[in-house]
């Protein structure tokens, strides 16, 4: 169904996207953009699941602290989810690659008629070589009906558009054998054959989970996306020639075996 052409699923966060104050991080932005684009002209089909509504919005909005209550969430990510695909289309347009927009809700994943629906659009925007840009659709989702963080999200994306590789952006270098902040000995872990309880409580241990994500929800993800018999990989998001690199086979960050689905 992918006409030959290997899939992509790449997920950013807000931290690679936005300083802490909520303003846009151009040059990570327009980096990871021209890179997306190039992979489209290599012949791949990439979706983006991107984070940073809510940031984005935060710092538009002149708000010093992340809102807490839902309200506040959902108003900063009306402004800053708006802010983004405004940025994503003029950024990508610039390297020839037409963008989509797909905002999700839990509902449109669990419910069979709009599942299909949404698996339609993903295909018809490949079919149009467009690139699918994801994000949740915070406006409207509520504690009841929330994902919550884009790990988990990018995870169930690559399962709809059944990708081969799902590729995890973030500010570490990968899953560490301990916490790389506090243990300057602590070993980056190349390859995950099995998504064992001890590399789950790796996380647990690492302390890092300080944003929305952290390295709990990625290990969640790539639970869920090597389940379906899909590689994932929690790469440093800088360089993102770390893209590159990963793509040219060489070994970047953390391999998650995809297992039989
Ligand atoms: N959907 C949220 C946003 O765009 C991000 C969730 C996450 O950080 O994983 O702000």
């Amino acid at each position: 169904m992918s006409n030959g052409k290997p899939r992509v699923v790449v997920k950013v966060g807000t931290s690679t996207l936005a300083y802490p104050s909520g303003g846009i991080n151009f040059r990570e932005m327009d980096a990871l953009t021209r890179v997306l684009a190039d992979m489209m002209n290599m012949g791949l089909q990439v979706v983006l699941v991107t984070s940073g509504a809510i940031g984005v919005g935060m710092g538009k909005l002149g708000l010093t602290e992340r809102p807490r209550d839902t309200p506040g969430k959902q108003a900063a990510a009306t402004v800053g989810q708006c802010e983004l695909m405004y940025l994503y289309d003029k950024m990508f347009s610039e390297y020839g690659c037409t963008v989509g927009q797909l905002l999700i809700t839990k509902g449109d994943v669990e419910d069979p008629e709009r599942h299909k629906n949404l698996v339609s659009v993903f295909e018809r925007l490949f079919s149009y070589n467009a690139l699918p840009i994801v994000n949740e659709n915070d406006a409207v989702a509520v504690e009841e009906i929330v994902y919550g963080d884009n790990d988990n999200l990018s995870a169930i994306v690559a399962q709809l558009v059944r990708a081969q590789k799902l590729i995890i952006l973030t500010d570490t270098d990968g899953l560490y054998d301990s916490n790389p902040k506090l243990n300057p000995g602590a070993t980056l872990i190349p390859l995950v054959e099995e998504m064992t309880p001890d590399i789950l409580a790796l996380a647990q241990k690492s302390g890092s989970d300080l944003g929305t994500g952290g390295m709990v929800t990625k290990l969640q993800a790539a639970r869920l996306a090597t389940k379906a018999g899909i590689d994932t990989y929690v790469i440093n998001a800088r360089p993102v020639d770390n893209l590159y690199r990963l793509l040219d086979g060489e070994s970047v960050g953390t391999w998650f075996r995809g297992g039989k689905p």
